[in-house]
């Protein structure tokens, strides 16, 4: 083994090596709803869904915008501006993103680009006069710095005429990826986190979106309650299993204003302790294949939005400790992915 090699295959390593600079997500909010709540998008829902439907923290910072143009514009100054990005993908992240019928997903999409294009242009015209040239020459975005579309959804939210009119961006040259919820492979947890999907309908739309040519990410939660160890590195194993592109891990988290929040208080629910974390993510990493792009370890929530008895780890710590368990294991991602090199057993490692 080259102990040298990352430990773990990095989404963001990947983008660099694809284009050769770093991607940024612009999320959006492109007033979806979602199939599992009311229209007002406040009722119902998963368990563990907070009432923003998972917006990113980014535009949970700041004052929401209604218009989608407005989002792009504000992410794409801020990210050029402090960062000089130079790559991007629109990310359709809050609510269910293909929660409509197809002409209005087509129309949705179009309009998002189309504004992600007038975005770059007026960019540097609007905002770069009156700053230092150095600053202003960082507006300059092409609107050739698009490289793709990642769409969030549920699984029962999907279907092959979508797959279909994704795979229409992909012929165009954009990278496209879906993003499955799928959190848990086991039907009674789905159950009492309220999902009101199975696992099979999540095997099922990884199907679909495969035989469509589409990238594919699978959101797991780890540390739902009443899951022990070994049936969540049995979640990660099922998510393997259908050769998931790309993976990104939660920890559960109560989130303020969900359905677990209201139960928290009569003791119901447990909360996984952060420094768990590192080894159990270890445990599932190996078992994922070395070549699915690793997207986060960890969830993204701003402190005032949960209720935590512990202090969750900082993500750039968490990832630092899971290669530090991962190096002390002598091990990596993949080491014990079925039909992979072969490792020592769970029992072995002690883990
Ligand atoms: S499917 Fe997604 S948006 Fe809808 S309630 Fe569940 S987590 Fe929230």
């Amino acid at each position: 083994m080259d102990s040298e090699a990352p430990r773990i295959h990095w989404h963001s390593a990947s983008l660099r090596e694809r284009y050769g600079l770093p991607v940024w997500r612009l999320g959006i909010d492109a007033g979806f709803s979602c199939p599992h709540r009311s229209d007002d998008r406040l009722l119902g829902g998963c368990r563990f869904c907070a009432p923003d439907g998972n917006i990113s923290a980014y535009q949970k910072s700041r004052p929401v915008l209604p218009s989608v143009e407005a989002q792009i514009s504000r992410a794409l100054e801020f990210t050029a501006r402090r960062y000089g990005a130079q790559a991007y993908f629109l990310y359709f992240q809050a609510y269910t993103c293909t929660n409509a019928p197809v002409e209005t997903l087509r129309r949705i999409y179009d309009e998002t680009i189309t504004a992600f294009a007038r975005a770059c242009g007026q960019l540097y015209e609007t905002r770069g006069p009156g700053l230092p040239p150095k600053v202003a020459q960082r507006l300059r975005v092409s609107p050739q710095a698009l490289k793709g579309i990642i769409v969030g959804t549920r699984p029962d939210c999907f279907d092959a005429t979508k797959a279909a009119l994704l795979a229409e961006y992909a012929q165009r040259g954009l990278e496209i990826w879906v993003e499955f919820g799928l959190q848990s492979s086991h039907d009674d947890t789905l159950s009492f986190i309220k999902r009101n999907h199975d696992v099979s309908s999540y095997r099922a739309a990884m199907e679909i979106a495969r035989h469509a040519g589409l990238k594919r990410t699978t959101h797991l939660m780890l540390g739902l309650p009443g899951e022990s160890r070994e049936m969540m590195i049995e979640s990660a194993r099922v998510a393997a299993r259908t050769e998931t592109e790309g993976i990104k891990f939660h920890d559960f988290r109560i989130a303020r204003g969900s359905a677990f929040a209201r139960s928290f208080p009569a003791g119901e629910i447990v909360q996984i302790h952060p420094a768990r974390l590192p080894s159990l993510l270890a445990d599932c990493l190996e078992v994922i294949p070395p070549a699915t792009e690793i997207m986060r370890l960890s969830s993204d929530f701003r402190p005032e939005e949960c209720i935590d008895l512990h202090p969750p780890l900082d993500k750039h710590i968490l990832a630092h400790l899971v290669e530090k368990e991962l190096i002390r294991r002598g091990s990596r991602q993949g080491w014990r992915f079925d039909g992979g090199l072969g490792g020592p057993s769970l029992s072995e490692n002690g883990a």
